[in-house]
């Protein structure tokens, strides 16, 4: 459906889970974090009947995320049972990639289309630190069975951080060349816990000058329709792509609503405007009323952010919206 500045919005992305077998340094704290309480997080049943009325307002793309949304039970149904649902044309999914080796295949033959994958670092030892314990050796492993699964396409988000991950930016590029994977990088956004560091944020700019690529010709073609700009120098079997949330923001492109684990709908992900789709779904409310408040939700979802203005402090932290 369009919203009131004429924007085409459907595409929906889903947390299915709040919960994460990672504990990445700017997304989630060491610990404290308030789990939300199991019965508050939406079941499969009621998130699939969102999706279904959502499809009537002309949602047709859905990525599912978290948390990690692969650690949640009863998953891989529930992606097949999105997947058949009557307008679910595109379902994709956004994962740490840690338990891919043995999920990939089954992704696929589930119904997914494409994936993508986080990956900041390859070194073994950083990438341990800064997600506090996680393997580096199982996501690469899961980003070469996701290939063989034929998911496609598969994409790398890369979040670039100052001190941390920036010499690392032409072995990215590397593997774009040698691999047909879309390497995304993305700039680090001031949300929840990383509003605290703002100093380690690199503007694509700076991404681009580290790359040395002399040119950028931007390459159509490569599925995307999310705010990325992809880039495939001669001889690369994949490509590269930036996010730019902060330098260069993409509101006025921005085709997208979030749903919360808990069952808010997010129309914008900087703002922090929900609707309480949840109470709506366990008040007995019908599919018409639901569709209404969905449809207003969508209708006033905001011209922009403002998160240059505001670091988004006391706010939901991002495995809590989802990315
Ligand atoms: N657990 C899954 C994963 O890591 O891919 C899905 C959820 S995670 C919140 C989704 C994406 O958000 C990841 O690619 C992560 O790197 C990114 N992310 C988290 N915090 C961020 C921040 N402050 N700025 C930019 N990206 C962020
Ligand atoms: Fe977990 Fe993804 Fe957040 Fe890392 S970025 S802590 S993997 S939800």
């Amino acid at each position: 459906m369009q919203d009131q500045f004429q924007r085409q919005i459907d595409y929906l992305r889903i947390s299915v889970t709040d919960r994460c077998n990672l504990r990445c340094k700017y997304c989630m704290p060491v610990e404290g974090v308030q789990w939300m309480p199991h019965e508050s997080i939406l079941t499969f049943e009621e998130i699939l009947r969102l999706m279904k009325i959502s499809t009537q307002l002309g949602f047709r793309r859905f990525r599912i995320t978290g948390g990690e949304p692969l650690v949640r039970k009863g998953i891989l149904s529930f992606l097949r049972e999105g997947a058949l649902l009557p307008g679910v044309e595109d379902l994709m999914l956004t994962t740490n990639g840690m338990l891919l080796p043995e999920m990939a295949f089954d992704l696929k033959a589930a119904g997914v289309q494409r994936i993508n994958i986080s990956l900041d670092t390859m070194d073994p030892e950083k990438f341990k630190d800064n997600t506090r314990g996680g393997d580096v050796s199982r996501v690469i492993q899961g980003i070469f069975r996701s290939l063989e699964a034929g998911l496609n396409p598969v994409k790398i988000n890369v979040v670039v951080i100052r001190g941390f991950n920036e010499a690392e930016l032409p072995s990215f590029l590397a593997l774009a060349k040698q691999y047909p994977l879309h390497i995304r990088f993305i700039e680090l956004m001031p949300i929840g816990i990383s509003s605290e560091h703002r100093n380690d944020f690199v503007p694509i700019k700076e991404m681009k000058e580290l790359l040395g690529i002399q040119e950028y010709v931007p390459t159509l073609g490569i599925r995307g329709g999310g705010p990325a700009e992809y880039f495939r120098p001669s001889g690369f079997k994949g490509s590269i792509g930036f996010i730019s949330a902060m330098s260069r923001h993409f509101c006025d492109k921005c085709n997208r609503v979030r749903l919360t684990a808990d069952g808010k709908l997010r129309p914008c992900l900087h703002s922090k405007h929900e609707v309480n789709l949840r109470e709506a779904l366990r008040n007995q409310s019908s599919d018409s009323d639901i569709l209404e408040l969905f449809a207003q939700a969508v209708w006033h979802k905001p011209a922009e952010h403002h998160m240059n203005d505001e670091a988004l402090q006391g706010l939901r932290v991002m495995s809590q919206i989802g990315g």
